[in-house]
Formats: structure tokens, C-alpha cells, sequence
């Protein structure tokens, strides 16, 4: 009797077993509440973007996997992607199809599940195909021999990059306070032949764009003083016709003059002042002769007082050189920032440290008549980007704004 007694037990099974695999199945995938996972990559946040551009498109779903994937721009139709549920899709945006502004990016991964469970994707982020403008009042700039020459370029957007080339010098412009607005200061060489020189700037912008613009420079004649015979003693005319000397000499002023042109930052403030109290004996710029048979130009300005007049720092700075020269005797320079730099020279004594910081104003050092001097004076000179330039002029103007 026992196995009459088990067939009605086992037909019921038959048809229970298969509904609960069923239900099992079914159930948790039909039923299934957990969203696709997504990712996408190739964009980022507020970024901008030109030509084309691929994001790549990754959408998985467990159970009951992946139904629909589809990318959209804005409020166009969204485009509906072939996927497969373990391989990211490509997708190329062509950004020139949208115009410059902000847009933004929505990818949407659907499950195959009762609910739709879904797993949204949206960046916004920008589409800039214009290279940017640049302007310049006027387009053709005048300057001296042994002169500034400042440069402000307006542009229409921000930048990424913006770079200057005169007399085969790069000439980096850094940015202002105000928006858009770049500036380089340039110095043009006393002896710097009288012409126009192109000067081409190199912009581009945040989303790679580039464009290319040159101006005219036109050099025109400095009158520079001349006549004075600088008698020396025949010890510091030896020193004089020691090439060696003013090499060594020069090769610590060059090192100290580099670090002025790695200097971003303006350090200086406003105008600068005079370094001392005295008489103007030597312009900037006068054509001299030596005892030795030299005649050369005077890389600097001559002001004379008794020895142990204070020397002031002509504006702020920090301290590229405090050292004793066979020319230039006690010489301390300083670097303003952005490639300017001032220098005092045949101090008798020096009261600052290479590296440290001053202020506009600051006794840095005592008048003297150390190296090649004739009698107590300050040499002041002033370096932009490497080439010597009349420093009253930074007294007579603000070069900081246009
Ligand atoms: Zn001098």
C-alpha cells in the first residue's frame, strides 16, 4: 500500500517544483528593483571642449540585464547605443554640430526588469570652437632704444596659454586683475637698430583653440648724452682691460637676472622711487670714453653724495645678488618679479642677504666708491628681461596698469 500512497504525493510535486524554480527565477528578475551600474568617462565637469571628443560608455545590469542605453545632448532625441552588457561602447560627440555655449551630457541605462530600473548620467560642460580675439590699441607700438616697452593684450575669453615673440625673444605675458587682460614688459637695447620689428603672440584658450597675431614694433631713435673721459687709476684700469674679471662679474649678475624672468608674480608696487639722495652726474644711456680707450654706453644712472648715504630698495623685491664685484664693487640686486630687476652698485657697505625680501623704501646698503668708480656714487640700474633700460622712467610712471 505504500506505493498507491506516494502518487498522489509526487504528481502534485511535479508541477510545484518547476512553478517554484519558475517563481524563483522570474521573481527576483521581473521583480528585480537594483538599477544598472553605469560610468561614463572622457568628459569633465564645466570643462571646455572643441572638435571631437569620445566618451566612453560602460552599463552593466546583474539580473535581469541591460535593456536600453542611450545618450543625449541638451534636449535632442536621445540616440539609442549598441550595447553589450560587459564591453564599453564608444560614442564620438562632434561638438561642431552644437554651437559655442554651455551644453549638457545625459546617458540613461535601462534594466529589462518590470519597474525600468534606471541609472542616469548627466555632465554639464562647454563647447567652445572659436579661437580667441586679441586686442591691442593701438596696433603699432612705440618705443625708445633703452627703453620699456610695455605690452597689455585684451582678450576676449580667458586663456590657457598666451606667448610673445620679439627680437627673436620669447616674451611671456602674464595675467592681470583685470579679466582677460595680459601683460609683458619687454626692454629694447640702447644700441638696438632703429626699425619695426613683428611682434607675434601665440593665444589659446581653455578649450584648445588658437590664434596667431602680429603687431609692429617700431624702435625709434633714443638721444642719448655724450662726452664725459672717465680717468682711472692704473690698478682699476687693470682690472678694466681683465676680460676675465668682468666675466666673472657678469656671469653672477646673468644668474641673478635669469631669476627675475622665472618670477611670475609682480612684486613690485606701483611706481618706483630714487634709490638716493644726490646729484644726477650720469645719465642712462651716455656715450662715454675711458682712460683705457673704452667708449661705451652707461648701462645705468650716476648719482653722487658722500660715501654712507643711505641706499633705499627702488621698490619691492627680493635679493638675487648681494656680493662684492671686481666692476661693480658692492652690488645688490633685486628681482621685482615678471623679468624686471633693479641694481645699486659701489656700495661701501651692504645691509642685505640674497633671498631675502624687502620693501619699497628699505635701506639695503651705504653709498660708496668700490669696484670701478671714480668717486663715491650709486650706480642704479635696471635689467627687463635681460636688457638694460633707463630705471627713471619706471619713477616717472606706473607701469602696472595700461
Ligand atoms: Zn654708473
Amino acid at each position: 500500500m505504500k506505493s498507491l500512497g506516494k502518487a498522489p504525493i509526487l504528481i502534485p510535486l511535479l508541477v510545484i517544483i518547476p512553478l517554484i524554480g519558475l517563481g524563483l527565477y522570474v521573481v527576483p528578475n521581473l521583480f528585480d528593483t537594483i538599477p544598472p551600474t553605469l560610468t561614463v568617462s572622457g568628459l569633465e565637469k564645466a570643462k571646455q571642449y572643441r572638435g571631437s571628443l569620445t566618451l566612453t560608455i560602460a552599463a552593466l545590469d546583474e539580473k535581469p540585464g541591460l535593456g536600453s542605453l542611450t545618450v543625449q545632448i541638451d534636449d535632442t532625441p536621445p540616440i539609442p547605443l549598441n550595447s553589450t552588457p560587459t564591453e564599453s561602447t564608444f560614442w564620438v560627440l562632434q561638438t561642431t554640430e552644437f554651437a559655442d555655449g554651455p551644453h549638457k551630457v545625459s546617458v540613461t541605462a535601462t534594466d529589462r526588469s518590470l519597474y525600468k530600473n534606471q541609472k542616469h548620467y548627466t555632465l554639464p560642460f562647454y563647447i567652445d570652437n572659436t579661437p580667441p580675439k586679441l586686442h591691442i590699441p593701438p596696433e603699432i607700438l612705440r618705443v625708445g632704444q633703452g627703453r620699456t616697452l610695455t605690452l597689455f593684450l585684451q582678450a576676449d575669453e580667458p586663456l590657457a596659454a598666451i606667448e610673445g615673440k620679439l627680437f627673436d625673444k620669447s616674451a611671456t605675458l602674464y595675467p592681470t586683475s583685470s579679466e582677460n587682460l595680459y601683460r609683458s614688459f619687454l626692454g629694447v637695447g640702447v644700441t638696438s637698430t632703429v626699425k619695426n620689428y613683428p611682434l607675434t603672440v601665440n593665444a589659446i584658450d581653455l578649450a584648445g583653440n588658437e590664434t596667431e597675431h602680429t603687431f609692429q614694433v617700431e624702435v625709434n631713435k633714443t638721444k642719448f648724452a655724450r662726452g664725459g673721459y672717465i680717468v682711472l687709476s692704473p690698478q682699476k684700469q687693470q682690472i678694466m682691460m681683465d676680460r676675465s674679471k668682468g666675466r666673472e662679474d657678469n656671469a653672477k649678475r646673468g644668474a641673478a637676472y635669469a631669476k627675475a624672468n622665472e618670477e611670475a608674480k609682480q612684486l613690485w608696487e606701483g611706481r618706483f622711487i630714487r634709490p638716493t639722495e644726490g646729484r644726477l652726474t650720469s645719465p642712462f644711456g651716455k656715450y662715454r670714453e675711458y682712460s683705457t680707450g673704452v667708449r661705451r654706453h652707461h648701462y645705468g644712472t650716476d648719482i653722487a653724495n658722500v660715501v654712507g648715504t643711505p641706499i633705499y630698495a627702488s621698490n619691492r623685491g627680493i635679493v638675487t645678488l648681494a656680493d662684492r664685484l671686481h666692476i661693480y664693487g658692492n652690488a645688490v640686486i633685486l628681482n621685482h618679479g615678471q623679468g624686471i630687476s633693479t641694481s645699486y652698485n659701489h656700495l661701501s657697505e651692504i645691509h642685505v642677504k640674497a633671498g631675502e625680501r624687502v620693501e619699497k623704501g628699505q635701506q639695503i646698503g651705504l653709498m660708496g666708491a668700490t669696484g670701478q668708480a671714480t668717486g663715491s656714487h650709486l650706480h642704479w640700474g635696471m635689467v627687463v628681461k635681460g636688457v638694460a633700460v633707463a630705471p627713471e622712467e619706471w619713477t616717472e610712471r606706473d607701469f602696472s596698469s595700461p
